[in-house]
C-alpha cells in the first residue's frame, strides 16, 4: 500500500471474479459464460471500417447503440443507458443516486460484487437473510427506509423473485429506488423491463456477458425512467464520457439486432440445464432449481470445495465459495452438451473414487 492511498479506501474488500487460468484448456464453467460464440451478425460487424474508426473518438451519448437496444425491448432511447459492462451500470447507479453513509438493502445471499460496490461508496449496507430454502420473501423488503438492488434470477442460486412482486415492492415505495439485475432474465423468461419505464423508481440492468456470449467485450445497460437515465448520463459524462469504444459498439448493435440467435442460445442453454439437473438428481445431487444458466447443488457423499479441486484436474473448473451459507454448495456454470457430457463423465469418476475409498475405510474397521 502506497502512503498514498486515502483512509476511506485502506481496508476496502476488491471484488474477486471466477478464476481464469491459462495454463492449460479448461472447460470453463465458473463464471457463468460460455463457449458459445457471438452472434455470427459481430463477426461481419467488426470490420476493417470499423478499426479505420478507431482514429475518432467513439459517439459519447451512444446514440445509435441506445436506440438499436430501445428498439428491441420496446422502450425509448432516452430510457436506455449503456455502459462497459453490467458492473459498470451498476456503479453508474450507485454514483449517481446514493451519497456515502445512505443505506442499501440486498439478500445475504446474492451477486458478491453488491457488498464490494456498498464498501467503494461508503453506503451503509444490510444484507437481509435469505429463507432457508434460499428463497427471497418480497415482504421482508417492504417497509425498508433504504434502497433496494436485487439480482433476478439470483446468482449463485438462481433462484427468481415473480415479477409480480417487485411490482408491488416498488409500487408501495414510490420514494425508494428498487435496482433490479436482471443478468441471466434471458434464462429464466420473466423480466420487469416494462415496469422500469412504468414506474420513476425502478431500474432494470442487463448484460451482454451471459445470454450473448459476450463477456470479453463487456456490454451491459439500464432500463429505467428517462430522469433516471438522464440523470446517470450527467455522471457518466462527469466522469468518463467515452465509456464504451467504437468497436464494441459495433458489436453491440450487431448482438442485439440478432434476437433469432439470442433465442436458439438460450434455448439450447436451457435444455442443457434441464437435463444436467436431472442427470445430477439421478446420482444423488441436492440441486436447487434453478432459473439462470448454472445449477447450485451438493452430494452428501463429497464435500464441494474437494469436488471442485478433483474437477479442476480434470480440467473442468466451476465455482466454489468459501462463505459460511454457500460453502456446502457448488456453482456450474451450464455449457454445451458435450462440455456438460464430459463434466456428468468426471462427476460419475469422482464419485466412484469416493466410494471405492469409503467402502475400503469400513472393511478396515470390521
Ligand atoms: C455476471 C454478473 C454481472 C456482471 O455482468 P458484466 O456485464 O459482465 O459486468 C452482474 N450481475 C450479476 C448478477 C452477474 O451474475
Amino acid at each position: 500500500m502506497s502512503i498514498f492511498l486515502v483512509d476511506e479506501y485502506k481496508d476496502m474488500e476488491p471484488y474477486v471474479p471466477g478464476e481464469q487460468p491459462k495454463d492449460k484448456p479448461y472447460i470453463k464453467l465458473n463464471a457463468n459464460e460460455t463457449s458459445m460464440p457471438p452472434s455470427p451478425k459481430v463477426f461481419e460487424a467488426i470490420s476493417k471500417s470499423e478499426i479505420w474508426n478507431m482514429s475518432y473518438y467513439s459517439d459519447p451519448h451512444c446514440h445509435e447503440f441506445r436506440r438499436a437496444v430501445a428498439e428491441i425491448y420496446h422502450v425509448k432511447e432516452e430510457e436506455v443507458f449503456v455502459g462497459n459492462g453490467a458492473d459498470e451500470v451498476l456503479s453508474f447507479v450507485l454514483m449517481s443516486f446514493f451519497r456515502r453513509g445512505m443505506k442499501i438493502y440486498f439478500p445475504d445471499i446474492t451477486y458478491g460484487f453488491y457488498r464490494t460496490y456498498a464498501k467503494t461508496y461508503g453506503l451503509d449496507m444490510e444484507e437481509i437473510p435469505v429463507k432457508d430454502d434460499f428463497s427471497i420473501d418480497i415482504n421482508d423488503y417492504m417497509e425498508l427506509d433504504g434502497d433496494i438492488i436485487f439480482a433476478n434470477p439470483n446468482n449463485p442460486t438462481g433462484l427468481t423473485i415473480p415479477t409480480a412482486d417487485i411490482e408491488r415492492l416498488v409500487k408501495r415505495n414510490p420514494n425508494r429506488m428498487v435496482i433490479v439485475d436482471e443478468a441471466y432474465a434471458d434464462y429464466s423468461g420473466e423480466t420487469c423491463l416494462p415496469l422500469a419505464v412504468k414506474y420513476p423508481n425502478l431500474v432494470v440492468v442487463r448484460t451482454f456477458s451471459k445470454s450473448r456470449n459476450m463477456a470479453g467485450a463487456h456490454i451491459g445497460f439500464a432500463v429505467s425512467s428517462r430522469d433516471i437515465i438522464e440523470d446517470m448520463n450527467k455522471i457518466k459524462f462527469s466522469f468518463n464520457p467515452f465509456n464504451l469504444n467504437s468497436v464494441t459498439m459495433a458489436a453491440g448493435i450487431a448482438a442485439v439486432k440478432d434476437v433469432d440467435y439470442l433465442h436458439n442460445c438460450v434455448t439450447r442453454i436451457v435444455k442443457n440445464r434441464e437435463n444436467f439437473q436431472k442427470e445430477l438428481e439421478s446420482i444423488g445431487f441436492h440441486v436447487i432449481p434453478s432459473k439462470a444458466n448454472f445449477v447450485f447443488c451438493y452430494h452428501d457423499a463429497i464435500d464441494s470445495g474437494i469436488l471442485c479441486e478433483k474437477l479442476k484436474e480434470e480440467g473442468i473448473l466451476t465455482r466454489h465459495f468459501a462463505d459460511e451459507k454457500l460453502t456446502k454448495y457448488l456453482r456450474i456454470t451450464i455449457g454445451t452438451e458435450q462440455e456438460m457430457d464430459v463434466v456428468l463423465i468426471a462427476i460419475r469418476e469422482i464419485l466412484d473414487e469416493v466410494r471405492q475409498k469409503q467402502s475400503v475405510k469400513e472393511k478396515k474397521a470390521c
